[in-house]
């Protein structure tokens, strides 16, 4: 509970969490030359704090708690207004070269002037390259380069600019709010009253917080990519018109709860419809009144997409 309060980032992160993540980023190793001032928090971000006796005890309670569950960041994707949060300095899941990019002329321009912290600051900074008026020099006079030369005195808007596209460069598709997200193509399931519409959304939505899961299994590497969701509706050339079909699925499983269990499942679309099927479970899925649901889910699915 202690960690959860920690991880909370949003308006209702408590003060002490605050304070945590100050003495953390002092506690560190001396092979840690990340600049103190842009270690914001050592989950979201790649710089090391002193894990042994050094760290103060409450903390180090807390580093081992996470780390005996296996706390880490993990979503199949995330919404676009958390991906904007997360630290770009160090980003904890940024190509590890991203670490190397914070000491250049541009680089401390926007840290010091522009004062970027967070991805989605150095999105907006990026933005401007492709303004309409932008020349490639930094001398250009465009409304936007005068305004960074007046309201922040930077020297060089064009060279940060660049830079601030550099570092988001260094996102994977997943971390990268420029990416076309799922958030983009998956759409919330129509409300029915005779029917439970499957939601297929797979994005993480909420505040930073919700990006960390604990129990997740060490075995398994996270991937920066995200799926293809979206329908190819362009093969060879052709138009694909999606259809759609809706099927009903049960399961059933007699003597439920007992070794002499049998399990089967069906799935239905119209009288006399060649999509219409049952099936017995085989032994080896395990015959309940759960797998039945789920074999039959599977099964339709497997029929409506050829
Ligand atoms: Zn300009
Ligand atoms: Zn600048
Ligand atoms: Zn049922």
């Amino acid at each position: 509970m202690w960690l959860k309060a920690y991880l909370s980032f949003g308006p209702n992160r408590p003060l002490w969490a605050v304070f945590a993540d100050a003495l953390l980023a002092q506690k560190t190793p001396s092979s840690e030359n990340t600049d103190p001032s842009l270690r914001t928090n050592t989950f979201l971000q790649s710089w090391n704090t002193y894990r042994n006796n050094k760290q103060i005890p409450e903390l180090k309670e807390l580093l081992d708690t996470a780390k005996k569950y296996n706390l880490r960041i993990e979503g199949i994707a995330f919404s676009r207004e958390i991906v904007r949060k997360m630290p770009i300095w160090n980003h904890k899941e940024a190509d590890q070269k991203i670490r190397l990019m914070n000491h250049n002329l541009a680089s401390k321009c926007l840290q010091t002037k522009h004062m970027v912290r967070t991805v989605g600051d150095t999105e907006e900074i990026a933005k401007t390259l492709l303004e309409e008026g932008h020349r490639a020099q930094n001398d250009c006079d465009c409304q936007k380069c005068v305004h960074l030369k007046q309201s922040v005195h930077c020297a060089h808007p064009h060279g940060c600019m660049t830079q601030a596209t550099k570092l988001l460069d260094t996102l994977p598709q997943k971390w990268d709010p420029r990416s076309e997200l799922p958030q983009d193509y998956q759409s919330k399931p129509r409300n029915d009253e005779d029917w439970k519409v499957f939601d297929g959304r797979i994005t993480t939505t909420g505040e930073l917080a919700d990006i960390f899961r604990l129990f997740t299994d060490k075995a398994i590497t996270t991937t920066g990519e995200l799926p293809k969701l979206k329908p190819d509706t362009n093969v060879n050339g052709r138009h694909l018109v999606i259809d759609e079909i809706i099927i009903a699925t049960d399961g059933s499983c007699i003597n439920n709860g007992d070794d002499n269990a049998r399990a089967g499942a069906g799935v239905y679309v119209e009288k006399e419809h060649p999509l219409n099927k049952s099936a017995k479970l085989p032994l080896y899925l395990g015959q309940s009144n759960q797998t039945d649901e789920l074999t039959a889910v599977k099964i339709a699915a497997e029929l409506a997409d050829k």
